[in-house]
């Protein structure tokens, strides 16, 4: 005896094909042939369990989708489906029942971990030895839990202790095991919650006393920051369990923090690992590994953030009172996350992630609470939260960093007592600067430490093997660029053939009636000309901005423009439709004070979906905080209104902000504008704006076209009289265009780098306006190593004239042509002339 165990786990989506079994299997062989015996905790397959979920959020069966799905896997698996009969009816019956209590939702939500099981089993013994192993044999959840009944049997928890019994009986070298459930005491089946088999793995870890943990997942480990919000996000190499917890918390995805705890107990290492890269290191976590110095080594950003402000000068001296506040958050099972006080004021924050905050929920918890204080509550906020060790120390540091938000709200800051973390809630649109500011002072510019491994931008542009990678345009027009550039730089260029590639991709939406392209990204005529080509109609927002279409070449017919000015003087509106451009009002005001403009015109009314599509996070051009759109609350008065002045309302419209990767945005909006369609009877249109998120990073997912158009047919069937209208800005021209400028001088101060260029933010502004990540590279030396790292600057006199931070660059010299990709959206259209510097001109390439 006396063999050691190892515990592997691999989520949903690296267990979905034969091909990554082969991948673990292999695994599972290098550690038997080290001499390690070998558990494999498994989840369900990608997707499974939200399909299952769906039954329960929505209560309609979902029998038929899961049964497809679970005859595409057999497929794959080349597995007979008649095996599976006896599952399949026992799903129907879960389906078919009215309402499942918890223990009927527990068995419904582990049925793909069930079924999974049995197909992986079979798959693996087609050509070795394994045995299974039933959860519920060995993992029974803990009696005295003192949760509520439902957390209890769907986010169980088990006290374990090392168990010579387990260590006895299984005398095999390679058992599996499916994750996310358990027994309770009287053997029914419980969860372990979200996340619930990276769970199961470490409490089999430490029955086992198992010599490690692997948490196999599809990223190289945690990192930093999200890489999706900030690419200089570094791996983390080594972390002490703690410091894992927290970053866990507070809203690091790799894996959750209920799960490090009994590894963490017993300590036994934990790490994690990338199928797709399975030599790469990952992230290490072991008790040695527990910082001894202050240090930050985490930003992490939490969305749908609310906040609650109680205000009461009886706090003062005042026995139980807080209690009394606090008991309304229980009875409404609000689970409360932040909490900073103040003489008079207490202010809390709820994390989406935790509780369930719908409007009805928020006017309940207002309702308890009046008797006892006054009080505020702001939706849409965000947590920006610094994980490390004993932080107090960077105190100075933080300070000036969060200085620079003086004119933004920072609504609370709170610093654990354990000193591992620190958070600021601010407004969801500040949240991404902040924490990009932070995690460039705290983490991206300072020397290079032990812990830290290579950048996600890095690991990103090393790879090879990346299959999204696409050879962009500009790599293959390299030395016509260079020449260009020589001529003429600074300059954008913008690619007419990659603009049409994209709106054939926009075209690919097939439920879209209509495109208007917000020329506010790019006006160049040229382009403008492209697009209408292409059948797309153009946004406008300013007189300017008209005058530019009607001026062009071939100028479009009014019937391809759009209107849609904000807080514009009545003249541009009344110039408009007597131009016969279809006009966007966002402003009961102007209908109420000038109806003789209005009267007999049809128009567009743009509405504020306000708390309705809070949901997500780029929610600021709606909102009481935006001065955006129609409240709906008006909506009644104003559809009087207008009948009477024979005002003719043909369509709504709503644009909620930019560069979305969500797709169920755009059905959320259209759903939003259709409740519209009771008050305005001649609707016959439902504009749901742009904002169509690009593939800002190399190795991006970008936005999922398909499930996007399928959206948006559903909404269709639904409303088959409305035509809809989409009008993105971004999404046509962003990839099309990239600025070339010429380096002047290159600056070395201690170790940071700098690679000045003959032009920055008064080409370019949204890197020092957003923090915008654009693509870097210099294209004189394109095939060189990129063995140093510098700020890429432009030679304005304003120390935010920074158009890349920390970037992996060749050695450069003076004259080389620098290239910054993406920034055929609102590149040229932003510039000014700060400083009276000219900004780049701008050329055209392709027909
Ligand atoms: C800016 C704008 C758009 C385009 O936004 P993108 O993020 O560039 O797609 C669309 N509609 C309105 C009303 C806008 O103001």
């Amino acid at each position: 005896m006396g063999m050691q165990w190892r515990v592997l786990k691999f989520g949903g989506s690296s267990v979905s094909t034969p091909a990554q079994w082969r991948t673990i299997l292999q695994q599972v062989s290098n550690n038997i042939e080290q001499g390690y015996r070998v558990l494999v905790v498994h989840s369900a397959c990608y997707g499974l369990t939200n399909a299952l979920e769906a039954q329960i959020k929505t209560g309609t069966s979902v029998y038929k989708s899961v049964e497809s799905r679970l005859k595409a896997l057999l497929n794959d698996f080349e597995q007979p489906i008649n095996d599976f009969k006896s599952d399949l009816s026992q799903l129907r019956q879960l389906c078919d029942l009215p309402q499942l209590n918890d223990y009927q939702q527990a068995e419904l939500l582990c049925w793909g971990e069930r079924v999974c099981h049995r197909v992986f089993i079979n798959h693996i013994r087609t050509g070795q030895t394994v045995d299974s192993l039933n959860p519920k044999d060995w993992l029974t959840t803990t009696v005295n839990d003192h949760r509520n009944p439902h957390s209890r049997v769907l986010s169980a928890k088990c006290e374990v202790h090392p168990n010579p019994v387990i260590r006895e009986q299984l005398k095999q070298s390679f058992y599996l095991m499916p994750g996310f459930f358990a027994a309770d005491e009287a053997g029914r089946t419980v969860l372990l919650g979200r996340s619930g088999s990276d769970t199961s793995a470490t409490y089999m870890a430490v029955l086992l006393q198992a010599e490690r943990i692997e948490i196999w997942t599809d990223v190289d480990g945690i990192f930093s920051a999200n890489p999706h919000q900030i690419p200089q996000a570094k791996l983390l190499l080594r972390l002490g369990y703690q410091e894992a917890r927290e970053i866990a918390a507070s809203g690091g995805t790799v894996i959750h923090p209920r799960s490090i705890l009994p590894a963490e107990q017993y300590n036994i290492p934990i790490y994690i690992k990338n199928t797709l890269r399975p030599d790469a290191p990952g992230t290490v976590l072991k008790r040695e590994f527990s910082p001894t110095k202050p240090r930050v080594s985490a930003v992490n950003t939490r969305h749908r953030v609310t906040l609650v402000s109680m205000e009461s000068i009886n706090m003062w001296h005042q026995a139980g009172f807080m209690s009394d506040l606090f008991a309304v958050y229980k009875e409404l099972g609000l689970s409360v996350d932040l909490v900073s006080t103040a003489q008079t004021n207490v202010t809390v924050s709820l994390d989406a992630a935790d509780n369930v905050i719908t409007p009805a929920i928020l006017t309940r918890l207002k309702q308890h609470l009046t008797p006892l204080c006054a009080v505020n509550i702001t939706t849409n906020c965000s947590a920006v939260t610094l994980v490390g060790y004993r932080i107090r120390a960077l105190a100075d540091t933080i300070a000036s960093v969060v200085a620079t938000f003086a004119d933004q709200r920072i609504y609370i800051t709170t610093q654990s007592s354990n000193d591992l973390n620190q958070t600021f809630v601010v407004d969801e649109d500040q949240a991404d600067k902040l924490a990009r500011a932070l995690h460039e002072v705290l983490i991206t510019r300072l020397p290079e430490r032990d812990e830290f491994g290579p950048s996600w931008a890095d690991l990103v542009a090393r790879r090879t093997d990346n299959p999204v990678t696409v050879i962009p345009w500009w790599q293959q027009q390299r030395s016509r660029l260079l020449a260009m550039a020589d001529l003429h730089s600074p300059c954008y260029v913008y690619d007419l053939n990659t603009l049409a590639e994209q709106a054939d991709i926009l075209k690919s939406l097939t439920a879209v009636d209509r495109f208007f392209f917000a020329m506010k990204a790019n006006a160049h005529p040229a382009v403008l000309g492209k697009i209408l080509q292409q059948g797309i109609g153009l946004e406008t927002v300013s007189p300017g901005e008209i005058d530019r279409c009607l001026s062009l070449e071939s100028p479009p017919d009014r019937r391809n423009l759009l209107f849609t000015p904000n807080f514009a003087p009545i003249e541009e509106y009344s110039r408009a439709l007597e131009q016969g451009i279809a006009t966007t009002i966002d402003n009961p005001a102007l209908l109420y004070d000038y109806p003789a403009v209005f009267k007999n015109r049809r128009i567009i009314l743009r509405l504020d979906p306000g708390h309705g599509s809070g949901h997500h996070r780029y929610v600021r051009t709606a909102g009481e905080q935006s001065k955006f759109g129609i409240p709906e609350s008006t909506l009644p008065n104003l559809a009087d209104w207008c009948e009477q002045h024979e005002i003719l309302v043909f369509g709504l419209h709503a644009h909620t902000g930019s560069g979305i990767l969500d797709h169920r945005n755009w059905q959320r909006i259209a759903h939003f504008l259709a409740r519209g369609l009771a008050y305005f009877k001649d609707v016959e249109v439902i504009n749901v704006g742009g904002g169509l998120g690009i593939k800002e990073n190399p190795g991006d997912s970008g936005l999922d076209f398909k499930a996007l158009n399928a959206s948006l047919s559903d909404f269709k069937q639904q409303h088959p009289n409305i035509a809809l209208w989409m009008e993105p800005g971004r999404f046509l021209v962003a990839h099309c265009g990239v600025l070339l400028a010429k380096v002047t001088q290159t600056k070395l101060k201690g170790k940071q780098g700098y690679i000045g260029l003959e032009t920055g933010m008064n080409s370019l502004i949204r890197p020092a306006l957003y923090g915008a990540w654009h693509n870097i590279v210099n294209l004189t030396r394109l095939d060189a190593p990129c063995d140093f790292s510098a700020n890429i600057v432009g030679p304005m006199c304003e120390s935010g004239d920074i158009l890349g931070i920390d970037r992996p660059m060749p050695a450069t010299r003076a004259g080389d042509v620098v290239l910054i990709a993406n920034t055929g959206a609102y590149g040229a259209t932003m510039a000014s002339r700060y400083n009276l510097r000219d900004p780049a001109q701008e050329l055209i390439i392709g027909d």
